[in-house]
């Protein structure tokens, strides 16, 4: 089967959040599943053409994930030749006109290309208008450029609502079959308070609609291996290798030696969804509570500053690092004992299982994928309130037993670290879902 995988980002060669980690993985598990996949992401001016070793045909760049031998095209060069660092970032309405540009660059790769996928497998908005475009083609112009009819088809993958939604109505109609990253978030997008104004549109879909849960990449992250980390680690040593890490991470951002429990948040610095709010909300009562907090994100330039302002109030207990910091990143995971994910809404969330691999259980809000992900009491903390009194209760159940039943704690760390995530749980649910997208567009 050929499949072309089209996305804003993949890790390693750019990614500024879960999408670019789901684009770098999920490929290597398709193609390890006999899948020939290929990965196609704008050419951004920041992605180092000699490290990844870009050569040129036309005007298409072509390099590798990585150091796989999955080969990913990067397209689009002249539409993001201007617009500065890191644009996979949603928000301006700049992106729409930029990401249209890269859709049409989609589908003249499509008509021009040598090598002619089965599968077009679109992610989020970015790649919405190439999807609508593709299902606007007529049989006859798809003949000419090689593609038989009935052996192509289109799938959407929703990572994300929340930004351009409007850009996903037309796509969420036009594609065969469409999933979302999480069980659960894939029934939320359904209703009022998630669907972003697409309840209609994702009604009219539901029979063709499907979650398939996030993996993560354990080549990327496992303590064991992980050369980021000041001190590496298993599941039977996991104790020293934290104590080390913490140790670690509260020297690098200047936090005291002495601190108790150490909560860490990852993320992008967006109130709407992540729940930063609720979080600058609670810090006092975290402080209070006796622990420390570790901050790594950028973002909203007012959220940053009311985390920096906290900061400074509390030196020693809550450090902020308004930064992108992928070494920073691991070590935290790895240093922290617990993780806070107080978002309002989460379609799969990474950072939890990342968290779970390290022994660091997840203090976390019950929706979309976190609900799926984490169970509550066994492998890490749920609270179902938006607001800091619910972050605030589940932090003060985690610290009870973190403090006065430390052997129930060991116990949940070691479930935690031992439950499996990885993509080759989810890879083949993709394999199903393209058979379904072929066998959708033959009947149709
Ligand atoms: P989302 O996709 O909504 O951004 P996820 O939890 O799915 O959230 O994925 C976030 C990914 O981005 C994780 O790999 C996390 O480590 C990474 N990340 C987010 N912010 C930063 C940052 N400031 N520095 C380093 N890594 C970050």
């Amino acid at each position: 089967m050929r499949v072309l995988y089209v996305a804003a980002e993949a890790a390693p060669l750019v990614k500024v959040g879960g999408l670019g980690d789901v684009a770098g993985s999920l490929p290597l598990a398709l193609k390890r599943l006999g899948v020939d996949v290929r990965v196609a992401i704008p050419w951004y001016p920041e992605i180092d053409v000699q490290r990844w070793k870009v050569h040129e045909e036309g005007n298409v760049g072509v390099t590798t994930l990585g150091e796989s031998d999955v080969p990913v095209y990067l397209l689009a060069r002249e539409v993001f030749a201007e617009t500065g660092e890191h644009k996979a970032i949603a928000g301006t309405k700049e992106e729409e006109a930029w990401f249209s540009g890269f859709s049409d660059c989609v589908v003249a790769f499509l008509k021009d290309s040598r090598w002619k996928p089965e599968i077009f497998h679109g992610n989020d908005w970015h790649v919405a208008r190439a999807l609508t475009a593709l299902e606007e083609t007529s049989a006859e112009t798809l003949s000419a450029w090689g593609y038989t009819e009935k052996n192509f088809a289109t799938i959407l993958t929703i990572h994300n609502l929340s930004y351009h939604s409007k850009m996903l109505r037309d796509a969420i109609l036009a594609s065969d079959v469409i999933n979302a990253v999480s069980p659960t978030y894939a029934k939320e997008i359904l209703t009022p308070e998630f669907c972003e104004g697409l309840c209609k549109e994702l009604g009219l879909r539901k029979d063709d609609l499907y979650g398939v849960l996030n993996g993560i990449d354990y080549g990327v992250w496992s303590p064991e291996t992980d050369e980021k980390l000041t001190a590496k680690y298993t599941t039977v040593t996991w104790k020293t290798g934290k104590t080390h890490n913490k140790m670690a991470v509260r020297q690098q951002v200047g936090l005291s030696e002495d601190g108790g429990m150490l909560l860490g948040f990852v993320g992008r610095i967006d109130a709407n969804q992540k729940g930063i709010g609720v979080l600058v909300e609670a810090m006092n009562r975290l402080v209070t509570l006796g622990c420390q907090v570790v901050v790594l994100g950028t973002g909203d330039p007012r959220y940053e500053k009311r985390l920096a302002t906290v900061a400074t109030r509390y030196p020693k207990q809550v450090a902020c690092v308004l930064r992108y910091d992928e070494t920073l990143a691991h070590r935290i995971y790895a240093g922290a004992d617990a993780l806070l994910i107080p978002s309002k809404f989460e379609p799969c969330g990474l950072i939890q299982l990342i968290g779970m691999r390290y022994g660091t259980l997840a203090i976390a809000r019950a929706v979309g994928g976190l609900s799926d992900t984490i169970r509550d009491g066994e492998t890490g903390f749920l609270f179902t309130a938006y607001s800091s009194s619910g972050l605030v209760g589940a932090v003060e159940r985690a610290k009870g037993m973190f403090s006065s039943e430390p052997v129930q704690w060991e116990v949940m760390v070691g479930r935690a670290m031992r439950e499996d995530f990885s993509w080759d749980r989810s890879a083949g649910e993709y394999v199903k879902l393209y058979d379904r997208a072929i066998e959708k567009s033959r009947r149709s």
